[in-house]
C-alpha cells in the first residue's frame, strides 16, 4: 500500500491510494463521472474527471481528470493526472504506474503561467492567421 502526501497541497496525507486528500478534493463537493472508451478490442481508455463546482453558472473550481496515456520516454501505458485549482492558482501533472500507482513524473507550477502559456500560443496564431480577436 502506498501512502504519500498530497500532490497538490503536499501537507496533507493523500486518501489511501489516492493522490489528493479531502481538503483538496472534499468528497462532498466532487462531481466525479468516468468514461471508459473502447478504442480496440480488449483495450479502453478510462477516462475520470472530478470537478468541485460551487457555482454550477461557473467554470469548476477545482478540477481533478485522470486518463490512461501513452508515455514516449518510458514506453508504456500510464495514468496521467491533472490537477487544477483556481482558488491557489495551482497545476498538477502527475504520471503513474498504472499497476502500482508509483509515481513516475510530476510537476507543480501556477496555473496563472500555463494560462500564461495559453495565451502565448494563442496570440501566436492571431499573428500567424491574421484573424480577428474573438471575445472571451
Ligand atoms: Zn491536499
Amino acid at each position: 500500500m502506498i501512502q504519500r502526501s498530497c500532490v497538490a497541497c503536499e501537507r496533507e496525507p493523500a486518501a489511501s491510494g489516492l493522490l489528493f486528500c479531502a481538503l483538496c478534493t472534499p468528497p462532498s463537493q466532487l462531481q466525479q463521472s468516468v468514461t471508459i472508451r473502447m478504442t480496440k478490442p480488449n483495450q479502453g481508455i478510462t477516462d475520470v474527471r472530478a470537478k468541485v463546482r460551487p457555482d454550477p453558472t461557473r467554470r469548476p473550481v477545482r478540477e481533478a481528470k485522470s486518463v490512461e496515456a501513452w508515455n514516449h520516454d518510458r514506453q508504456r501505458l500510464e495514468l496521467k493526472t491533472i490537477y487544477t485549482d483556481r482558488d491557489r492558482d495551482l497545476f498538477v501533472e502527475v504520471w503513474q504506474d498504472p499497476e502500482t500507482g508509483e509515481i513516475a513524473w510530476a510537476k507543480r507550477e501556477k496555473l496563472s503561467d500555463q494560462d500564461h502559456h495559453g495565451e502565448r500560443t494563442k496570440a501566436a496564431q492571431r499573428n500567424q492567421t491574421g484573424g480577428s480577436d474573438s471575445a472571451g
